[in-house]
């Protein structure tokens, strides 16, 4: 049975604003699963309806098999780290950890023990007694952290944790909140806004567009086979390229191009004749030149960026852009014309009408 279930859960604010509709989730113990998503489409009010500081308008949500939607923050043993760090200004890195487990009227020796062992797994042990305006901001993220798994809850639930550091100190403190989750085994749900994150840190990822959910799944299942051209556009950098397309006579049209969809569709090619498709190709599956078992395209290079590990291609072609992502010793010239290859299986064609994979 799943440790965490959510069913059928909806948020309506006091205002009528409809923020989350008919989230479906199960989740397993010990799990790590991310909201991704652009800003305001429901990750936060969702986590916060799990974490009891919103209700849920309606809907189900139980733990452990046992329904929680009327219990309180701490009944439901969830700790919380938000993107602020709010951490008490005037007591040190050992109060501030402490303070949890001090309201629970714990005994001193148990919080002295668990505050050095908190200590130790987050790297804090020679900051206990500094004052958070001594720390660096990563510092300061890691006693949040330290203060929310002292007490040894089931959910751990986190909002945009590391929205507030540089680039470098975000790429540490990814690999370390997945460390954290190895060791404490607590079962976490992770809101971020960034698809890096998300494929990085996550067992599975919830994709959320204006309140309602695209895909879940693996960061692998995302990437490889993306529901729709929202998920595949967010899932991967620089995104996936859309280009616009018709079928017709059993191939597909893009511009003045003509390629033989049959490798791509199968019997399906049928059904898709006089429709209006999406041709969508990911900047890094392309070969620059001729291949074989592939789709061949024609461009012309508007802008390189050379970025060390790769290149990105800017190009137009047949009155579209798009970027290819390419080995920086094969880097293009400026205004050049260029040939490139797609291989079939990694095309993705969309209805342009829904905008759901075929
Ligand atoms: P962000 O990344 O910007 O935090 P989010 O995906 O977490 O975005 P939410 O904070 O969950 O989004 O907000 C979802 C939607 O609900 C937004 O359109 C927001 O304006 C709206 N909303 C949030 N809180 C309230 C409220 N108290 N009353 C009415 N609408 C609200």
């Amino acid at each position: 049975m799943a440790y965490l279930t959510l069913k059928n859960i909806n948020k309506i604010y006091p205002n009528g604003f409809h923020a989350v509709h008919n989230f479906n989730l199960e989740m397993e113990k010990g799990e790590f699963i991310v909201f991704v998503g652009p800003s305001g489409c429901g990750k936060s009010t969702t986590l916060r309806m799990i974490a009891g500081l919103e209700d849920i308008s309606n809907g189900d949500f139980m733990i452990d098999g046992r329904r929680a939607n009327e219990l309180g923050p701490r009944e439901r043993g969830v700790a919380m780290v938000f993107q602020s760090y709010a951490l008490y200004p005037q007591m040190t890195v050992y109060d501030n950890i402490a303070f949890g487990l001090e309201l629970q009227g714990a005994d001193e020796d148990y919080i002295d023990e668990r505050v050095r062992s908190t200590a130790r797994i987050l790297g804090l042990t020679d900051y206990l007694d500094r004052l958070p305006r001594a720390l660096s901001g990563g510092q300061r993220q890691r006693v949040a952290i330290g203060r929310a798994i002292i007490r040894k809850v089931g959910i751990f639930l986190m909002d945009e944790p590391l929205s507030n550091l540089d680039a470098k100190q975000r790429v540490t403190m990814r690999s370390e909140i997945t460390q954290i989750h190895r060791e404490t085994g607590a079962t976490t749900i992770y809101v971020t806004h960034d698809q890096t994150e998300a494929m990085t840190m996550a067992d599975r990822i919830v994709v959320m567009k204006e309140g309602y959910i695209q895909q879940v799944g693996t960061p692998r299942e995302l990437y490889f086979s993306p529901a729709n051209m929202f998920v595949a556009g967010f899932i991967g950098e620089p995104p996936m390229n859309f280009i616009r397309a018709a079928v017709k006579d059993g191939h597909i049209r893009i511009g003045d191009a003509v390629l033989d969809l049959s490798h791509k569709l199968g019997e399906r090619l049928a059904r898709c004749e006089g429709r209006e498709l999406v041709f969508g190709f990911r900047p890094e599956a392309v070969r620059l030149g001729e291949h074989e078992s592939s789709y061949v395209l024609h461009a012309e290079v508007e802008l390189t960026e050379m970025l060390g590990d790769n290149t990105n291609v800017y190009i137009k072609m047949l009155g579209e852009q798009a970027i290819l992502k390419v080995d920086p010793h094969d880097t293009p010239e400026t205004d050049s014309a260029i040939t490139f290859s797609v291989p079939y299986e990694s095309v993705y064609l969309f209805d342009a009408e829904t905008e759901q994979v075929i």
